[in-house]
């Protein structure tokens, strides 16, 4: 037999879908900043056996990288690559002036009538899928939708500034938000985009106070054009996280720039978030997303269905839209599940079969949502250690929220009323109906305590979705 080995050996890939592969690794391993700020600016050149060589931009950038990143980039160049591999670094000579330099760039491609490429020098984790083209109207998201268009055309320039957009799970408020980001770059490639979530904003704010890095970490975000921050209701709580979000919000504000939010409520129910940015939060435009009509959840059916190559009776999309009434989300789940059960039994999608379906979503439902997610969810928000809510304190705190806790347990999954009182420090079943009926009764007399319900239903739906 002849070897061959030595042939597979050699990979056989182009430097750009290796660094590709690289980046992907690394993105996981470091802050949206600091990809942003070492990584994306690297280019891929060549690849000569196994010594993938790239350009970096200066001298200064080379030195930072060998020191902060060397570890991670040859691990992971040796997961890409194998254990051979190395990345070798060569310094660009052209001097560091952009526009000029990309200028002279561009002139030369048009000469030579090579095309010219945009620069993406920057990552703004927009998720492209969300378009404003598959976003349906209807009447619950008609106002956010409509100043999302008009501030897509002129981030920064209208009176939606900034804009927040509230609503329940599920209701397309990340879709909606990215879509302005989507489109601002297309027909804006230039502008600095950057979308996240507020945890991992909160995350990476940690992470620079313990790196020492909090100055570089806010000026980076004050640099942006377009700032997205989703789910901001994260930042209940955070004081330190808010401090430097208030300064960071003032700074873009004040240079005309673009801010974007959305929470799960709107700005005034945001308790424990700062009073100052509350009332920032209501300068520009509050615009709530209601759960769709029946008329918007059939369209958003059929659209789907078209896309998906699915051959569905308005029958069935009406029985699916009848019955699944809250989430856009679960509408999506619900065909994808459809269109998988229809091919695994290699039956024809019926009333019966969307039927079944829709059932099997309730119980997904129940399923996805356990108890330890509910109890984290619930001693989050009064601030109670976990342990505590299992022991025996009877601090009446403690047992309030323990009592919400079982509750919530009991409506939310499937468990039995033995499981749940074993996972509440082994306590008993009767214990469990007590604190059921206890906050049951409490509830329909007490308006806070049904305030409170909500909210926590909404964060623990968010912690399992
Ligand atoms: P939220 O952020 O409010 O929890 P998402 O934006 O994640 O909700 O939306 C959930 C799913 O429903 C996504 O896949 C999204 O594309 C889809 N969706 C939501 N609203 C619409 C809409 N109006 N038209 C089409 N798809 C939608
Ligand atoms: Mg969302």
């Amino acid at each position: 037999m002849i070897d061959t080995s030595f042939i597979e050996k050699k990979p056989n890939k182009e430097p750009i879908s290796i660094w590709r592969d690289c980046l992907k690794t690394i993105k996981e391993n470091v802050t949206l900043m600091t990809y942003n700020t070492w990584f994306i600016p690297i280019k891929p050149l060549e690849l000569e056996n196994f010594t993938l060589r790239v350009q970096l931009p200066s001298q200064f950038f080379w030195e930072w990288i060998d020191e902060h990143y060397n570890t991670l980039i040859n691990k992971t160049i040796h997961e890409v690559l194998g254990p051979e591999a190395k990345l070798a670094y060569v310094i660009s000579e052209e001097p560091e002036k952009e526009d000029s330099q990309n200028e002279t760039v561009a002139k030369k491609q048009e000469e030579s009538g090579e095309p010219v490429k945009p620069k993406q020098e920057f990552e703004s984790f927009l998720n492209p899928r969300y378009t404003f083209d598959n976003f349906i109207k209807g009447e619950g998201n008609q106002l956010a939708r409509a100043a999302a268009g008009a501030i897509s055309d002129n981030p920064g320039g209208t009176s939606f500034n900034p804009l927040f957009v509230y609503g329940g799970v599920g209701l397309g408020k990340t879709h909606l938000i990215q879509a302005i980001g989507n489109k601002i770059l297309q027909n804006l490639p230039d502008k600095k985009v950057i979308y996240l979530s507020a945890d991992i904003f909160t995350v990476e704010f940690v992470e620079a106070i313990q790196s020492n890095t909090l100055n570089e970490f806010s000026n980076f975000y004050r640099k942006m054009d377009v700032l997205i921050i989703d789910d901001i209701q994260f930042l209940i709580g955070k004081e330190k996280t808010q401090d430097l979000f208030f300064q960071i919000f003032n700074t873009l504000h004040q240079s005309r720039k673009q801010i974007i939010l959305s929470s799960d409520k709107p700005p005034k129910d945001l308790k424990g978030l700062d009073d100052r940015l509350i009332s920032r939060f209501q300068w520009g435009l509050t615009a709530d997303i209601q759960p769709p009509d029946l008329e918007t959840r059939i369209a958003i059916l059929k659209r789907k269905s078209e896309d998906y190559g699915m051959m569905i009776s308005t029958e069935i999309l009406e029985y699916i839209a009848n019955n699944i009434t809250s989430n856009i989300r679960e509408l999506e789940g619900c065909l994808i599940k459809l269109l998988a059960n229809a091919s695994l039994s290699s039956k024809e999608i019926n009333l019966e079969l969307a039927k079944k379906t829709v059932k099997e979503i309730a119980t997904d439902r129940k399923i996805n949502i356990n108890i330890e997610s509910i109890t984290k969810v619930v001693c989050d928000y009064f601030k109670i250690d976990e342990n505590k809510i299992r022991d025996k304190t009877r601090k009446k705190e403690v047992v309030m929220a323990r009592q919400i806790a079982m509750y919530l347990s009991k409506e939310l999954t499937k468990s039995s009323l033995k499981t749940i009182g074993l996972h509440f420090g082994g306590r008993d079943h009767s214990t469990v109906i007590h604190a059921c009926t206890a906050i049951e009764e409490e509830k329909n007399t007490d308006a806070h305590l049904k305030d409170i319900l909500s909210t926590l239903r909404t964060n623990i739906e968010i912690n399992c979705s």
